[in-house]
């Protein structure tokens, strides 16, 4: 199963817009749900932040999948999109006091704690309401991941977390809080990774935690969570469009040793929604320059700020054009120079009016779209919808 677009329809559509498959992202759901199932006690939320648009949490949240929010607005998002609140976590450095007193409100099932005086604000803050907040330690595991800088989040230098050398503590500052309950460990390493031995090298790491928790403190937390940053395959969508969910859980189950009993939680993003979705756009111009020719589409860095953030690939294909590869920058029309999508790309010679499609953009495409240059934000198109 590859992503479909239907052309014909997309004639009629004004430009920019990001165009998702719904078909594709069902049969994604259904594989996650089916890997997951293989194993007693996997329990998978979707991490929001990579795509919040509302039509999309509704589908992923009727497959039966929870919730990772890392903001007060998204645990709303999840809450309206109909995620129950006990499959709601809660993680990021910087909880507010609203954020905190909203959730506790709404009764989520945990808040991935990253710091002291964040464990006391929730403390406090579930005394006046004389509930218990559930909380898991997120604990920083100096498992460095291979890939790009600004997405690796499980290094003692990145602002994630506690280190693992302070977590003791941590865990007696919790004990002495008589609205907490700490039900376990949250790990997060980073974001597109693609080589399983980033995963299985965090389950080592939680492996020594567990027996060293188990040796110092007689201590066996009933969760665990490890986070999400499986990765897609931007080059090849059509050949990969659906991540190895089966080997991504079969790493987690071969090499993770949980107690009798012990829950595991995922929390995926990227791979499952990147593929289902496409940033579509028009060629507004063809541009030759002395030594580059450049097509200048509809979209910019607003619409899709990948690139230009993380230098990251996108497949462009033009939907329209039969014609033999030219090579061409494609650019956007902000007043950015880094409004690049791509440089010295072969793609069939292009004309004005031809529509494109920037391939795996349904993950951290819309949701981190900005207004910038007084610039519509890109709309959003259901292949229901058509
Ligand atoms: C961003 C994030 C995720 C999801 O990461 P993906 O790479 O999109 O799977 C999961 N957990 C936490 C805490 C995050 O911040």
């Amino acid at each position: 199963m590859k992503m479909q677009f239907p052309v014909e329809a997309f004639a009629a559509i004004e430009t920019p817009f990001y165009y998702y498959d719904v078909e594709l992202l069902q049969a994604t759901l259904d594989t996650v749900k089916r890997e997951a199932a293989r194993y007693e006690g996997f329990h998978v939320h979707y991490a929001i932040k990579a795509n919040f648009n509302p039509r999309l949490l509704e589908i992923i949240s009727k497959a039966g999948i929870g919730a990772d929010c890392v903001s007060g607005g998204e645990v709303r998002a999840a809450l309206n999109a109909g995620v129950p609140a006990d499959k709601v976590v809660f993680a990021g450095v910087g909880k507010t006091d609203k954020e905190i007193a909203f959730s506790l409100d709404a009764g989520i099932f945990c808040f991935n704690v990253e710091s002291v005086p964040e464990i006391e604000a929730i403390e406090r803050l579930a005394a006046e309401r004389g509930v218990v907040a559930q909380i898991a330690v997120r604990v920083n595991p100096n498992v460095g991941a291979h890939t790009h800088a600004n997405i690796t989040t499980g290094l003692a230098e990145n602002k994630f977390g506690v280190n693992y050398e302070q977590l003791d503590e941590v865990i007696d500052v919790v004990e002495t809080m008589p609205h907490l309950k700490l039900v376990g460990l949250h790990f997060h390493i980073g974001s597109q990774l693609l080589v399983m031995d980033d995963f299985i090298a965090l389950c080592c790491r939680i492996n020594e935690l567990q027996e060293l928790l188990l040796e110092t403190r007689g201590l066996v937390l009933p969760h665990i969570n490890v986070g999400g940053g499986l990765g897609i395959r931007y080059d090849f969508p059509d050949k990969y469009p659906i991540p190895d969910f089966e080997a991504y859980f079969a790493t987690y189950a071969n090499n993770l040793k949980l107690h009798p009993g012990q829950q595991l939680h995922f929390e995926l993003g990227r791979s499952i929604v990147a593929q289902c979705g496409a940033l579509i756009t028009r060629a507004t111009y063809i541009k030759s320059g002395t030594c580059k020719q450049f097509i200048i589409v509809d979209a910019g860095m607003n619409d899709l700020i990948r690139p230009a953030l993380y230098d990251a690939y996108h497949r462009i294909e033009n939907l329209v054009s039969d014609k033999p590869d030219g090579v061409y920058d494609v650019v956007g029309p902000v007043c950015e120079s880094s409004d690049v999508f791509c440089k010295d790309r072969r793609i069939p010679v292009t004309e004005r009016g031809d529509i494109l499609a920037i391939r795996s953009a349904g993950a951290y495409g819309e949701a981190m779209a900005f207004g910038y240059n007084c610039r519509e934000l890109p709309k959003a198109v259901l292949s229901t919808d058509l």
